[in-house]
């Protein structure tokens, strides 16, 4: 049995052009999962898109120029439609535990409107992203360019410090996700990717995590080390949240087997059930 996918988006999110809920329902119980999160994005940071990114057409309508700078502001969930949908396919996939999510980023930047979105949403799986690099006072500050313009060194770690000011600055969430986000835009051609050199940024933000009694995501757009989830379990990591962070419905559940040997091989294990997230052995 595959573990929940606790991190999935559908069409309600901004970015997921080609997302649908009903077909990652579908396509859930074809392949037997027994749980999964509809974790819209809440991106409440403005970024820039940068002339060497690659975007598609549909976000112009997001995108407004200001002193020649193309400036992205992600729109906001469309609730309704949202939680109309989830009931809907609760009542098509009854076998299925479909549960309520929500994907915030920089949280602890934006307490106000967070609040005010978890208040309306009752959401079920609250997840905490940091998607930013940590300058937050310099403009549009937004990793996945500023990681291949600049050091990615300096980046990354600047990432990790930000995640432990995060979890120290924001309780509402149970999960934070992908700590390898910076890495799946590494520019690989001009200096090669070694974690060892982040081994105690990730320690210190997983050491946070831990005593604030979180959980870790294994995230596997690109499968999460190893050496990360070992990290966690010596840090004191209480469980892990599997998330495929699919914005296509093929994509769910996307190397979870693999990503469970890992998991089970640094010492965790299923839940008491089948939907919980995977706890220590
Ligand atoms: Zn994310
Ligand atoms: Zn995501």
């Amino acid at each position: 049995m595959l573990p929940p996918d606790n991190h999935v988006h559908s069409e309600y999110s901004w970015d997921a052009l080609a997302g649908s809920m009903e077909r990652t329902c579908e396509r859930a119980v074809a392949i037997g999962l027994p749980s999964v999160a509809f974790t819209e994005h809440a991106d409440f940071s403005i970024s820039e898109l940068m002339p060497e990114n690659w975007y598609p057409e549909q976000w112009q309508r997001y995108v407004e120029v200001v002193d020649g700078h193309s400036i992205l502001t992600p729109p906001a969930i469309d609730l309704a439609s949202y939680l109309e949908t989830l009931e809907r396919c609760r009542d098509r996939f009854p076998t299925l535990r479909i549960l309520s999510g929500v994907e915030l980023s920089e949280a602890h930047w934006f307490p106000d409107q967070t609040a005010d979105l978890l208040h309306r949403g009752g959401f079920q799986r609250i997840l905490a992203s940091l998607h930013t690099s940590s300058a937050r006072d310099e403009d549009y500050a937004d990793i996945t360019a500023s990681i291949k313009r600049g050091d990615p060194i300096a980046e990354y770690r600047g990432y990790l410090a930000e995640a432990v000011r995060l979890i120290e600055e924001y309780d509402g969430f149970e999960v934070l996700t992908h700590i390898d986000y910076p890495v799946r835009n590494w520019p690989h051609e001009r200096i090669p990717f070694d974690l060892s050199v982040f081994e105690g940024d990730i320690r210190l933000v997983l050491r946070t995590l831990a005593s604030a009694d979180k959980i870790m995501e294994f995230n596997t757009r690109i499968p999460l080390d190893p050496r990360v989830v070992g990290w966690w379990r010596q840090e004191g990591g209480k469980g892990v949240s599997f998330a495929s962070d699919a914005h296509v419905p093929e994509a769910v559940a996307r190397g979870f087997k693999e990503a469970a040997e890992v998991a089970r091989a640094a010492g965790f294990k299923p839940g008491a059930d089948l939907f919980d997230f995977w706890v220590r052995d």
